[in-house]
């Protein structure tokens, strides 16, 4: 049988409320042949079932200590009587004793009773003294025991005299109640009263603790069956609506009730599930908006990399694939995407997003999975049949889908796109190496001139080892000075003059071959330098053994020329560059008008208003400042005002060609005359020939810097370069360049 549990233990026992539930539960649906009987048992168990409730030991103590109080109360109004009425009945009997043993003779007024019929009255009633007093109230006759009780007080007259210890009673019989002129006090044995009264009380008492049980089980028997049953009811419903608020496991009673603990269940019922359902609404809601924040990119709703990798996932691990199926997996990645961002706005870029996001599922098979994995980054992932086409049918239509330049703010966009692709299970058999490899065949697109496709191959992943591994030796190499400078000179086209010399970095990397290492080009290992954030002590290194070499050659009286030093992108806005070119000019006391800070174009894009910030600085301090690779990146007229450039540097390429392709022999002579126009001098790199060279000198170009001249030469050697061919210029006294 439950003992009794406060609210506190019922709620932290599960077991003891399931206990509750189960009784509940048990309803006749479940078994029909048992339904009446069990119903029956319900009923007689259902007041022990109370005894769980607080309510009801506060309404059965209540209601026991009630009746008991009204019942005690009663019983002490009644003792006093039921003594009196003993008392009473005692005196009667004495009187009607008494009576029958008085002298009807002539002397009955000298002596009231005989001798005889006292002793007979002291021994065989409960008298045990008698005082006869006459109407003048003198004692006439005295037996017995003495008696205390005078007829001289009224009071006593009439009452009669109970001893202390309860033993006697001395009552006085008046003359008429004897019929006798005279009064008589009788002294009475009244040993039995007590015991009677207490007798008496007992009785009560035990009536009343019997009355008092009946009654309250009587109540609380209806109780339960119309109050604490259906509270325990409610109890429990909100009881598993506060533990399962969404699934919440309650039960109705069990016949419909019309009184206002029935409305209570109802209403508290329905309020039950309607919160429930109202939790379970919210719940879905909320789990689809994190659902979709946690998968699905904000701006183009699409998929993200995160739903693309689960996805690619689930293919692979629950194979949805069939035997024979291929998986292609495309990574898109907008061409020069960030460069629009910079210059043109977020705007711009997140609508163009949005717009290439919108082509993408247009020009792509339905079932194919698109997603936006980073910021210009797509991928797209599809089946591929074996009875279907290759997946440069995919690679086609995303090109296709770009042909048309993108609309925004009623400027047209030419998008380009590179796109790597991978398979499953050729390239990887999970889900992370196919999508690295995708990645991996982008960044060789990318690396491969970018707007155009490259198809996975283990080559690549070995190329990308070999850039770790150059990571790592590139560590290295500048503590074990395996990182040297070569210079290349720089002349005046019209005078023949050497005016500067570009400093260019070499890298000796030792390794086991026969001649004990090989040079690695800096188009190879700048970029990686660059990544990893190398290239800033790297770039230290640079500039100030340029301006020492610089200073150096000054010190050794040849007369003095720039040096021109190539800053990257990551050092212009990671370090700071101004005060490290201050201090590096200040310590190899070299005068700032002898060096030259060479940018590329795309060094300007990034950060504009910070760019030009450090360039005017530097300008400040007397450097010059010449763009690189003219004509490869923007050539924007606008950013050369802005910007204090002293000198355009035209890319070797469009000098290479200039002889046979008439396009680069246009943009040569372009960038001349806009350069002149701007007030810049113009240098062009990569002059091999004397045809390059006559070319440059008929467009008036200013400078020129090439391997007909030399090729990047270490500082001792360019030295003897220098007083060489100073020397023969000035011997010549004209123009004359080295054959
Ligand atoms: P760049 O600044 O445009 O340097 C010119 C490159 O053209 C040099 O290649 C040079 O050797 C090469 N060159 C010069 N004349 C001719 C020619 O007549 N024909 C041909 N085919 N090439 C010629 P290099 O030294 O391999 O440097 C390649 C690029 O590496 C440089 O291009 C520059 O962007 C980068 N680089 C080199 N040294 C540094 C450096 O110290 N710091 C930074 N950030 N980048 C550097
Ligand atoms: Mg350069
Ligand atoms: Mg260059």
């Amino acid at each position: 049988m439950p003992s009794f549990k406060g609210i506190g233990g019922i709620l932290n026992s599960p077991d003891q409320h399931n206990m509750v539930t189960s009784k509940i539960d048990d309803s006749p649906e479940k078994n029909p042949k048992t339904a009446p009987a069990r119903n029956w048992l319900n009923m007689v168990y259902s007041p022990s079932r109370l005894w769980e409730n607080r309510v009801s030991w506060r309404i059965t103590i209540t209601v026991f200590i009630t009746i008991l109080l009204v019942q005690t109360s009663v019983l002490l109004f009644t003792v006093n009587p039921y003594e009196k009425e003993q008392l009473e009945g005692l005196r009667e009997i004495a009187r009607t004793a008494l009576v029958s043993s008085l002298n009807d003779t002539k002397e009955q007024m000298i002596s009231p009773l005989s001798k005889q019929s006292v002793k007979k009255l002291l021994a065989n009633t409960l008298i045990e003294g008698i005082t006869v007093y006459g109407l003048d109230r003198s004692a006439i006759q005295n037996y017995g025991a003495p008696i205390l009780l005078q007829p001289k007080t009224s009071s006593s007259m009439l009452s009669g005299y109970r001893s202390v210890d309860n033993l006697h009673y001395e009552v006085l019989l008046s003359p008429g109640e004897i019929g006798r002129p005279y009064n008589i006090i009788v002294k009475l044995n009244a040993s039995s009263v007590e015991p009677r009264v207490v007798s008496y009380i007992h009785q009560s008492l035990l009536i009343l603790l019997l009355l008092s049980g009946f009654v309250t089980s009587v109540l609380m028997l209806v109780l339960s069956l119309w109050l604490l049953e259906p509270m325990i009811l409610l109890r429990n419903n909100l009881l598993n609506a506060a533990r399962n608020p969404e699934k919440p496991n309650i039960k109705r009673p069990k016949k419909e009730m019309c009184d206002e603990i029935g409305m209570a269940i109802h209403i508290a019922n329905d309020m039950i599930r309607q919160n429930a359902s109202n939790l379970k609404r919210l719940r879905i809601q909320t789990e689809n908006k994190i659902h979709k924040l946690a998968y699905f990119d904000v701006l183009t709703g699409l998929p993200n990399r995160t739903y693309f990798l689960e996805k690619l996932e689930d293919n692979i691990k629950h194979k949805l694939l069939e035997k024979d199926d291929v998986l292609a997996v495309l990574s898109v990645d907008l061409d020069h995407f960030k460069d629009i961002n910079d210059t043109m706005g977020h705007e711009i870029g997140d609508k163009l997003l949005e717009a290439i996001g919108k082509r993408l599922v247009k020009a792509l098979p339905k079932n194919a999975v698109i997603a936006r994995a980073s910021a210009d980054e797509f991928m797209i992932m599809a089946h591929l049949k074996p009875d279907q086409p290759d997946s440069s049918v995919l690679v086609e239509k995303v090109f296709a889908s770009m042909t048309e330049p993108v609309n925004i703010l009623h400027e047209n966009f030419q998008i380009r796109v590179s796109i790597g692709v991978s398979h499953y299970p050729n390239d990887g058999v999970n889900a992370h190496t196919i999508l690295k490899n995708a990645d991996i065949a982008l960044n060789r697109a990318k690396a491969e001139g970018r707007d155009t496709v490259r198809y996975y191959s283990q080559d690549f992943d070995r190329a990308v080892q070999q850039r770790f591994q150059m990571l790592r030796d590139l560590r290295n190499a500048l503590d074990q000075k395996q990182l040297h400078l070569h210079y290349q000179p720089q002349f005046n086209l019209k005078t023949g003059q050497l005016i500067g010399a570009e400093a260019l970095l070499r890298w000796w990397r030792p390794d086991s071959s026969k001649e004990g290492g090989a040079f690695i080009s800096p188009v190879e290992f700048i970029p990686v330098a660059e990544q990893s954030g190398l290239i800033v002590p790297i770039g230290e290194y640079v500039l100030k053994t340029a301006c020492e070499t610089n200073k150096m050659w000054q010190k050794k009286g040849i007369p003095p020329f720039r040096i021109a030093v190539n800053l990257s992108g990551v050092q212009f806005h990671r370090g700071d560059i101004t005060s490290l070119v201050a201090n590096i000019l200040k310590e190899t006391k070299l005068e700032p008008r002898w060096l030259e800070i060479e940018v590329t174009e795309s060094v300007f894009m990034e950060n504009m208003q910070t760019t030009i910030d450090i360039l005017h600085q530097l300008h400040q301090q007397g450097v010059e400042i010449a763009v690189d690779d003219f004509g490869t990146g923007y050539s924007s007229l606008s950013y050369l005002r802005q910007f204090p450039i002293d000198r355009l540097k035209i890319d070797q390429s469009f000098i290479r060609n200039s002889l046979m392709n008439i396009d680069d022999r246009m943009i040569t002579k372009a960038i001349i005359t806009l350069g002149h126009s701007l007030g810049l001098k113009v240098i062009a790199e990569g002059v091999e020939t004397i045809d390059h060279e006559n070319f440059l000198r008929e467009e008036d170009c200013d400078e020129v810097q090439g391997f007909k001249y030399t090729k990047p030469i270490p500082a001792d050697k360019f030295l003897t370069f220098v007083i060489d061919y100073n020397r023969n210029l000035a011997k010549n006294n004209k123009m004359s360049m080295v054959e």
